[in-house]
């Protein structure tokens, strides 16, 4: 209850605390029943009026779904926003490939983190009720619980599509470079398939285990120039990639994949598929795949 949780997230110790992100700080916290639980915190900023920001909390922690990491509660107190969400123990895609969580991820669980977070996003795009645009798909915002199934967090930038009427945002357009849809740039709108733009950069990761910006370099251009050249066995890719699982996999599911990811970064939104177009192809790739 509303109360409860106001009495759980004031009597947490500090030392808990388990990162800051773009939104606040994020700790760690029980609640009565047992269930461990992230809580995030932020000042509440001059920009986001109390009401409007409650509203759209609202409709969030009504969204769930096996790949979403629910929010199972807020509460505002003394100027702070308090959003609690159920805990991830095994951190998120980005820590796996960094090798900072120690989890190793082989070929077959990164297909499976790839569905599973198209899963989530195809979810907030076509069944949630308004549709939602998460808005910043990126690899620190896939999650993995105990079992290592991927859920996608921090729906803090998110805006609910269908909400114009009010004529202004809550919360304004804030996509992580390397990650950010390029017609955002020319149209100044995020769409659906900004998020497919940002899902291909993820898909990217999972192969390459590079981040989407190194060294002034761009790991979506780079794979494409590779998948430009007429290499049918993808030698080029496969220097590319991540070591831990380059000689995984086969050649023809991974190709597939390499080519869904490209697809989802096109330049143009228009040649980009949707969220649940990428999940039936993946889930094509996984069952070829053996
Ligand atoms: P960012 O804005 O960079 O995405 P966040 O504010 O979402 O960062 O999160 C900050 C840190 O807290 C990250 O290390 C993230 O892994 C961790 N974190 C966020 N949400 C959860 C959760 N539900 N369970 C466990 N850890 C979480």
């Amino acid at each position: 209850s509303y109360d409860e949780l106001r009495k759980c997230t004031n009597n947490f110790s500090r030392s808990n605390e388990i990162g800051s992100g773009g939104y606040g700080k994020v700790y760690k916290g029980v609640l009565p029943s047992g269930q461990v639980i992230a809580i995030k915190k932020a000042q509440q900023g001059s920009r986001q009026g109390g009401h409007e920001f409650k509203t759209e909390i609202e409709l969030l922690s009504r969204v769930h779904h096996k790949n979403l990491v629910s929010l199972i509660g807020f509460c505002f107190e003394q100027g702070e926003q308090v959003l609690v969400y159920e805990f991830m123990t095994n951190g998120s895609i980005r820590d796996s490939l960094s090798g900072k969580s120690g989890i190793h991820l082989d070929w077959k669980r990164r297909l499976h983190l790839a569905l599973g977070s198209a899963r989530g996003l195809a979810y907030l795009h076509e069944l949630a009720d308004p549709p939602i645009i998460h808005r910043d798909v990126k690899s620190t915002n896939i999650l993995l619980d105990e079992h290592l199934t991927a859920k996608v967090a921090d729906f803090g930038l998110s805006k609910l599509v269908s909400d114009t009427s009010k004529g202004h945002i809550s919360t304004q357009v804030k996509g992580t470079l390397g990650y950010l849809d390029p017609e955002y740039y020319l149209t100044q709108q995020i769409t659906e398939r900004s998020d497919v733009y940002s899902f291909g950069v993820v898909m990217l990761e999972l192969i390459t285990a590079r981040q989407p910006i190194e060294k002034g370099k761009y790991v979506v251009r780079e794979v494409r120039t590779l998948m430009d050249k007429n290499d049918e066995e993808h030698y080029g890719l496969r220097e590319m990639m991540d070591p831990t699982i380059r000689n995984a996999g086969n050649l023809v599911a991974l190709g597939k994949l390499i080519d869904l990811a490209l697809q989802c970064v096109e330049e143009s939104a228009s040649d980009r598929p949707t969220m649940s177009e990428v999940v039936k192809a993946l889930e094509v790739i996984m069952h070829n795949d053996g």
